[in-house]
């Protein structure tokens, strides 16, 4: 339908999408975004970011996708709403497929970073959104205001959602399904040492309750060393148990890992087998997942992509 080729159309609006904007903009090369359904990626449902290099007092996650998106729109990049469904490698220019409509590009840098993972639990499902279960303490915390809320998860995202809730819950559980957090030191010992947040050690969710009631009345677990069950009496559950990356439109064209993750071609992190093709971020990065990992790896595809677009025929 369209006769339209970009030179280079990047495929998410995170750290790694939009630094890979910026690059390629400032290189003339005029990039189209395809913005999804989370603008801005991960961060804008994250609230302060201590650690991203330039920031002494910490930055807004939000107002840092903002300020990246100014960036890159100031230099030329161009931005479109879509959902890619499918990538068409098998001639050149490729072919993205999106829900109503294709778009050609000679370089397409896919940065599409990756979603929350579930439990997968009774109940969760059901009450997911507005009912109780959620992935995101930032956006949903001040819901539960002096209520009993549980957090998910060992890791940094579980400590960090559990720090922030207390600023509205009565009482924050952390259950972890083993006996230390994954968290990096600092962020575990805030978490740990915060009184309003209780560890629940080497536990699993069983359960959401309240399905009938259509709202969260508990969280049913269990201890996996004495597997006694117990439940306990929470209105909210954040759920902060890690991440899957949003790779599967692109299977045919990039290699995935067994967890679904990008695979690049031997010798760089952002070349794929697929010339003029490239990965950046979250979903080709189980490794580090930093947001500034993420901006290192777009801006490398910007690089790389850059130079094959000037050998062949940008
Ligand atoms: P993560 O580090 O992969 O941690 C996931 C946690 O969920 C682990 O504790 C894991 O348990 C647990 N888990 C996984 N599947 C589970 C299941 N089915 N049931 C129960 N528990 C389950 O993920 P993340 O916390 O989202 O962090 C991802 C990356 O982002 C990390 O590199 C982290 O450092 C970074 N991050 C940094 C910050 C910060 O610096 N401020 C904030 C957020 C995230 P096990 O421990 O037993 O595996």
């Amino acid at each position: 339908m369209s006769a339209q080729v970009e030179n280079v159309v990047i495929v998410g609006t995170g750290c790694a999408g939009l630094t890979a904007a910026i690059y390629t903009a400032r290189a003339n090369l005029q990039p189209l975004v395809i913005e999804g359904s989370l603008p801005g990626g991960q961060l804008t449902t994250t609230s302060e970011v201590e650690n991203f290099p330039g920031f002494p007092e910490g930055v807004d996650g939000f107002m840092l996708m903002q300020n990246l998106r100014k960036q890159a729109e100031k230099f030329g990049t161009r931005y479109e709403s879509g959902t890619v469904v499918a990538l068409d490698t098998s001639a050149w220019p490729h072919t993205l497929q999106l829900a109503d409509r294709a778009i050609k590009a000679k370089v397409v840098i896919i940065a599409t970073g990756a979603s929350p993972r579930m439990t997968g639990i009774p109940g969760e499902k059901e009450l997911y959104g507005g009912k109780g279960v959620t992935t995101c303490a930032t956006c949903d915390g001040a819901f539960y205001r002096n209520m009993e809320v549980a957090v998910i998860g060992g890791g940094d995202s579980a400590a960090e959602e559990a720090l922030f809730l207390t600023r509205f819950a009565s009482k924050v559980y952390l259950v972890h399904r083993r006996d230390a957090l994954r968290a990096s030191k600092i962020m575990a010992d805030r978490a740990t040492s915060h009184p309003k947040i209780t560890p629940v050690w080497d536990s699993v969710p069983v359960a959401v309750e309240g399905v009938e009631a259509g709202a969260v009345s508990g969280l049913k677990i269990r201890n996996v060393k004495t597997n006694a069950e117990s439940v306990l009496p929470v209105k909210g559950i954040f759920v902060a148990i890690g991440h899957v990356p949003n790779t599967a439109p692109f299977k045919d064209a990039v290699d995935t890992d067994e967890q679904g993750y990008f695979v690049p071609a031997a010798g760089s992190q952002v070349k794929t087998k697929t010339p003029g093709v490239y990965v950046a971020g979250d979903c080709a990065d189980h490794v580090f997942r930093q947001a500034i990992t993420a901006a290192g790896m777009g801006c490398q595809a910007a690089i790389e992509a850059e130079r094959w677009l000037a050998e062949h025929g940008g």
